[in-house]
C-alpha cells in the first residue's frame, strides 16, 4: 500500500485566511432571513475527506425547524414583498446573486475542496462557474415565463361565433423543499434555487450532511443580493430527520430531490401525503459506445474523463464502456494508461487531478462493489483498491469481464470504476446499453453520423453526448428516463416543475 497522499496537517491550513475564518466560525441555519440554531440545539460534524478531520460543525436540523422554515416561507410567498416584486426585479435579484457568487468564486471553490474534496482547480474551473451562469441563466427566464391565448370552440346554445376569450397563467408552484446531494454542493443548489426564484416560489433546502458549507455560505450572498426573507431558507440537517420532515411536510406544495434511486422512492411515498409535486434526479449507470472507426485520439481521454471525472461521483458517469471487439483491447489499455496518469491528491494540491472519495461511507461502498465484481468475473486491469491510508482516497480502476447481470454492471457505484466489455453485433449492443434500471445518460463514440444518430435515437436515456460526455450547460435539460428520475433540470423545460397552469376563460 503506498504512502497517504493526505496532507500531515490540516487541509484547512492552505485555505485562504478569509475560508478558514468563515469555516472556523459558529454555524447557524437561515429560516425566515434569520441566522438561526436549531430548536433541539443540536450540531452534526462536517469531515474534511483527504484526512478525515473534522472542520466544522452545523445545526442539525430537525421536523421542528423545518416547520420553522416552511412557515417562513409560506409567510414570504403569501405576503412578503416577494409575491408583489415584478418579474424584472426577480430577474435582477438573481442576476445580482450570480454577480456575488462570481465575486466570492475563490472562496466557494476552495470550500467545495474543504467540504467534498475534490481539487479546488476544478471547482474553479467547472463547479462555481457552471453555478454563476446557472443564475444569470435564470435570471433571464424569469421575465419569459409566458401563458398563451386559446382559441376554444364550445358551442354556446343558439349563438354563432366565438363567445369565449380563453387564455393561460403561468402561476408559481409556491412552497418548495429542495433535497441535494454532495457530489456538486453549490452546483446541486444552483440548479434547485434558480428555476425556483425565477418563477417566483420560495424555497426551503436541505444540503447534503457531508457538504453543507457551500450552501451556508450561499444563504449569506443571497441575504446579500437582498431578497426577501423566507424567500430562500437553509436547513442542514440528516436526511431522515430534516430531509424526511421536508418531504412529507403538508405545507410544502412541491418537493424536487437529486440523489439516490433508493431515496427518491421515499420522497416519494412521503409526498403522498398531500400529493404535493415531485421531481427527482436520480442515479444512473450510463454507457459510453465505442466504435470501430470512432477517433481513438479523442475517444480514449474523452470516455477515461466519462468515469473519472470528479471521482465518477456524478449521476450521469460513463460507467459502462461498451467498445467494439475489433479496438476493444486498444481503447481498454489506452484507458487504463489515462488511469494511470491521475494523480491523487488533497483539495489543495496543485498538482492533483482527483481528491478522495466523499466520506467513509463511499469508500466502503466503493471497495464493496469492487470485491462483489470480482466475485462476479471483473478483473480489475488498473486500480481496484483504496489509495494510502489517510482519508478516502480510492485509484482509480478499470474492470474487464462479460458477466453483465453482475451487480457492478447494474447497480450504481459512484466512483472511479469503469465496467468494460466488447461487442460485435448492433442490435444486440442497443439492448445490452439499455439494460438497466437506470436511464440518464449515454456517450456514441463515431465518425459516422448515421449510426451516432441512430444509436442516439436508440437509447432509453435523458442525454446522449456524441464524441464527449459531461457536456452541461444551463440551457440544457437534462435528466433521467425510467428509475434516472422525473421531470427536467435546466433549459426552460425545468420551469414546468416550478409553475402551475391556470386556465381563465372570459365569456365575452
Ligand atoms: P442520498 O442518500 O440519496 O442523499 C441525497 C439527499 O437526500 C441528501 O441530502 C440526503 O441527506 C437526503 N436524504 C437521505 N435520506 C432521506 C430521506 N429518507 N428523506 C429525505 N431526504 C433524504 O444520496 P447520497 O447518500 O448522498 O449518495 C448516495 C447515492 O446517491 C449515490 O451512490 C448515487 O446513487 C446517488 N446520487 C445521485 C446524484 C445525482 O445527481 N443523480 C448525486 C449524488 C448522489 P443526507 O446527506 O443527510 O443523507
Ligand atoms: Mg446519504
Amino acid at each position: 500500500m503506498v504512502q497517504s497522499v493526505a496532507p500531515q496537517r490540516s487541509v484547512l491550513e492552505f485555505a485562504d485566511s478569509r475560508v478558514r475564518e468563515w469555516v472556523a466560525k459558529p454555524h447557524r441555519m437561515l429560516i425566515g432571513g434569520q441566522w438561526v440554531e436549531a430548536a433541539s440545539g443540536e450540531t452534526f460534524p462536517v469531515y474534511d475527506p483527504a484526512t478525515g478531520e473534522i472542520i466544522a460543525h452545523v445545526p442539525s436540523g430537525d421536523a421542528p425547524d423545518i416547520d420553522r422554515a416552511v412557515a417562513a416561507a409560506r409567510q414570504a410567498f403569501e405576503h412578503g414583498p416577494w409575491p408583489k416584486l415584478t418579474p424584472s426585479d426577480r430577474g435582477k435579484l438573481l442576476w445580482k446573486l450570480a454577480e456575488l457568487v462570481e465575486q466570492h468564486a475563490e472562496e466557494f471553490a476552495q470550500l467545495e475542496g474543504l467540504d467534498n474534496g475534490k481539487p479546488v482547480q476544478i471547482a474553479r474551473a467547472a463547479d462555481v462557474p457552471l453555478a454563476v451562469d446557472l443564475f444569470r441563466y435564470m435570471a433571464g427566464w424569469a421575465t419569459k415565463i409566458e401563458g398563451e391565448t386559446i382559441p376554444i370552440s364550445v358551442p354556446v346554445a343558439g349563438v354563432e361565433g366565438t363567445r369565449f376569450f380563453a387564455y393561460t397563467r403561468r402561476e408559481p408552484v409556491g412552497v418548495v423543499g429542495q433535497i441535494i446531494p454532495w457530489n456538486f454542493p453549490l452546483l446541486m443548489a444552483a440548479w434547485k434555487l434558480g428555476p425556483a426564484l425565477a418563477a417566483g416560489c420560495t424555497v426551503v433546502l436541505k444540503p447534503a450532511e457531508q457538504t453543507p458549507l457551500s450552501a451556508l455560505r450561499l444563504g449569506e450572498l443571497v441575504q446579500e443580493a437582498g431578497f426577501p426573507d423566507g424567500v430562500v431558507n437553509i436547513v442542514p440537517g440528516y436526511g431522515e430527520k430534516a430531509g424526511a420532515a421536508l418531504a412529507a411536510h403538508p405545507g410544502v406544495d412541491k418537493v424536487a430531490f437529486t440523489g439516490s434511486t433508493e431515496v427518491g422512492k421515499l420522497i416519494v411515498q412521503a409526498a403522498a401525503g398531500n400529493l404535493k409535486r415531485v421531481t427527482l434526479e436520480l442515479g444512473g449507470k450510463s454507457p459510453a459506445i465505442v466504435f470501430d472507426d470512432a477517433d481513438l485520439d479523442i475517444t480514449i481521454p474523452g470516455v477515461a474523463q466519462a468515469i473519472f471525472f470528479n471521482h465518477g461521483q456524478c449521476c450521469c458517469a460513463g460507467s459502462r464502456l461498451y467498445v467494439n471487439k475489433k479496438v476493444f483491447d486498444t481503447v481498454v489499455e489506452g484507458v487504463a494508461n489515462e488511469a494511470k496518469k491521475i494523480r491523487l491528491g488533497h483539495a489543495f494540491d496543485p498538482e492533483a487531478t482527483m481528491g478522495p472519495l466523499v466520506s467513509q461511507e463511499q469508500l466502503e461502498r466503493v471497495s464493496g462493489y469492487v470485491q462483489i465484481g470480482q466475485q462476479e468475473g471483473w478483473r480489475p486491469i488498473v486500480g481496484g483498491q483504496r489509495y494510502g491510508n489517510r482519508g478516502y482516497f480510492f485509484m482509480p480502476t478499470v474492470l474487464v469481464g462479460e458477466n453483465e447481470s453482475s451487480r457492478v454492471v447494474q447497480e450504481e457505484i459512484f466512483g472511479p470504476v469503469l465496467c468494460a466489455a466488447p461487442f460485435d453485433d448492433l442490435d444486440d449492443l442497443l439492448r445490452r446499453a439499455n439494460d438497466t434500471i437506470y436511464g440518464l445518460a449515454a456517450s456514441v463514440w463515431t465518425r459516422d453520423i448515421r449510426k451516432a444518430h441512430t444509436i442516439a435515437h436508440g437509447l432509453r436515456d435523458g442525454t446522449v453526448w456524441i464524441n464527449c460526455h459531461n457536456v452541461f450547460d444551463a440551457a440544457l435539460p437534462f435528466g433521467g428516463y425510467k428509475q434516472s428520475g422525473w421531470g427536467r433540470e435546466m433549459g426552460h423545460h425545468v420551469l414546468q416543475n416550478y409553475t402551475e397552469v391556470k386556465a381563465v376563460v372570459v365569456a365575452l
